[in-house]
């Protein structure tokens, strides 16, 4: 039996776009880790919010069909339960970026020698320059803060005992990417939140390639907070919301600093209009704003698929898949100059497999895929490209289908 009908996924779900070349109706979609397809029900569910607007005006903030004022609120336990954390312990608000510098405002606190943020060589870019700024905001030389751990010599990815020999008392902040976005390394985030917190450290998590995309125990793990974006493996849309994590035991305290709204206040509270807010013992009290409504609903639209379909039965189908593509990338790369840079254990990977090119361009290529094969997958300049085979909507065909493509438009080693 065809492995696709054995072990459908929910492509159903989901728009999948027509293939501009190599023959077939519709892509071979490799970079939902860049931006997730839509979900059929988004158009559907943003109209009604759409609607709701048009029939009340100003008095949907009450009477909407899901009133305005509390809508976030029907985010928080969806999303919790996708990253392993208390309802409390979670909020979706503002985007990724935006939402590191708000927590760094409160777990960023250099004082005395502890000043030094340990961050991965590979952050993605928006990660550097946001630690670099925060350095200069405190009146430190981000060169001198700024600590960057490189793999070894000749390796493409970290090893965990690299990465905690490197927790000294002067760390007082790890932010590091739970799968790093450019090699898809996973990775030890408990052991290293542990040994972060051990030496005394601040450990925030950058999770915008693991969130939808690896089973997660924030709480469990005992992480301080973490980020993600929704517009990856959440299928939320372009630029769509992002979410937070406060661990619940940074709830309430008032020595943290927090740049605070109208949002971080009680909600009882919040048309008292008083000169001083009530932050509430939650990750709410991060809130600055009243959140953008139909930037909601298509993250709501997308949880729900999370949790009908499970995370965990996600990761099984995921590991399947990118198993499957591996063996062919195995025999592809086996004579031609390429590699695959993931590593190869379950436990140190997403979907996503890296290929690094040993000649030619990485964005030559993809454009080569896409236009003759109909395959999409992502180019990370120079020589990267990544392909992530998506559990919700991806199949063994695609798989079968980049590994052709590539092998035909790589030349074997003569
Ligand atoms: C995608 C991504 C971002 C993007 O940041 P935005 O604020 O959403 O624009 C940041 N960091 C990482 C690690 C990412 O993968």
């Amino acid at each position: 039996m065809d492995l696709d009908e054995k072990d459908p996924g929910h492509r159903h779900l989901f728009h999948i776009p027509p293939a501009e070349g190599g023959g077939y109706p519709e892509v071979a979609y490799f970079a939902g880790n860049s931006l997730g397809l839509q979900p059929k029900a988004t158009r559907t569910e943003l109209n009604e919010d759409l609607g709701e607007w048009a029939r009340l005006g100003v008095e949907g903030h009450l009477d909407a069909g899901r009133p305005w004022l509390p809508y976030h609120e029907l985010l928080t336990a969806p999303a919790a339960r996708l990253v392993g954390a208390l309802p409390s312990e979670v909020v979706v608000m503002n985007s990724l970026t935006v939402n590191l510098h708000l927590l760094m405002v409160s777990f960023y606190r250099p004082a005395g020698k502890r000043t030094k943020i340990v961050i991965e060589d590979a952050a993605f870019p928006s990660d550097s320059y946001a630690v670099r700024s925060q350095a200069r905001f405190h009146g430190l030389d981000p060169d001198e803060t700024v600590v960057r751990l490189k793999p070894r010599e000749g390796e493409d990815t970290l090893r965990v005992d690299d990465v905690v020999s490197q927790l000294t008392d002067e760390v007082a902040l790890v932010l590091l990417g739970g799968v790093n976005y450019l090699t898809g390394e996973l990775m030890d985030i408990p052991r290293i939140t542990e040994a972060g917190r051990a030496v005394g450290a601040v450990v925030g998590w950058d999770l915008a390639h693991a969130a939808g995309n690896v089973p997660l125990q924030l709480h469990e793990w005992g992480a301080d907070f973490a980020a993600w974006c929704s517009y990856k493996y959440l299928n939320s849309g372009p630029g769509a919301l992002a979410g937070v994590f406060v661990h619940e035991r940074h709830h309430g305290n008032p020595e943290l600093h927090r740049f605070e709204g109208w949002w971080s206040t009680e909600p009882s509270t919040r048309f008292e209009m008083t000169a001083t807010s009530r932050p509430p013992r939650s990750a709410d009290a991060w809130q600055v704003s009243n959140p953008p409504i139909f930037a909601m609903g298509p993250v709501r639209t997308s949880l729900r698929i999370f949790d009908e379909v499970g995370m965990a039965a996600l990761r099984e189908r995921s590991l399947r898949l990118t198993t499957y593509l591996r063996g062919f990338l195995d025999q592809v790369t086996a004579t031609r100059p390429l590699s695959v840079i993931t590593p190869r254990e379950p436990e140190r990977h997403g979907c996503q497999l890296s290929v690094r090119l040993h000649e030619g361009n990485a964005g030559a290529l993809t454009k080569r895929l896409r236009f003759e094969h109909g395959v999409i997958a992502d180019a990370r300049q120079p020589d990267v490209v990544r392909f992530a085979p998506v559990p919700l909507y991806s199949t063994y065909e695609d798989c079968r289908r980049a590994a052709d493509a590539l092998a035909k438009t790589v030349e074997e080693n003569r």
